[in-house]
């Protein structure tokens, strides 16, 4: 296991993510929201051990930083990649997608996100046990 202290936390946990776009605990923290001169948002999630995002889409695209843990980030038809703290990930614009933490781990991540007009996410179906299961065995 790498890092995986709450103590280290750089932000405040923020809300516990919607069970409609989240299965197990997810925690998000605003952190800047998309304004006049900036078309994105950031913001902080924090995925326990076990939680992961809804498969989903962002019409221009997201930037991943990983401060704390290890997780996976996986695109549509496409193996999971092990993400751990320190990792930057570019994520296309359209590319179906998942990002969470490790079975046994937590992840712990910024997300920069951009904006269409207000647009920044589409969501889709959960990750299921089964998709998971495969993911962390074969990390
Ligand atoms: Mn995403």
């Amino acid at each position: 296991m790498t890092t995986n202290n709450p103590e280290n936390n750089l932000f405040a946990k923020g809300q516990k993510g919607s069970a409609d776009y989240f299965t197990g605990t997810v925690w998000v923290a605003p952190l800047l929201a998309k304004d006049s001169i900036n078309n994105f948002s950031i913001g902080n999630v924090e995925f326990e051990p076990g939680a992961r995002a809804n498969w989903h889409t962002h019409p221009r695209g997201q930037v991943l930083i990983v401060t704390d843990g290890q997780g996976f980030y996986q695109e549509k038809g496409k193996p999971a990649q092990p993400i751990k703290k320190g990792d930057v990930i570019n994520i296309p614009p359209h590319v179906e997608h998942w990002h969470g933490a490790a079975a046994n781990n937590r992840l712990v991540h910024i997300a920069i996100t951009n904006f269409e007009n207000n647009e920044f996410v589409t969501w889709l179906t959960a990750v299921t046990d089964e998709e998971y299961k495969i993911v962390n065995q074969t990390k």
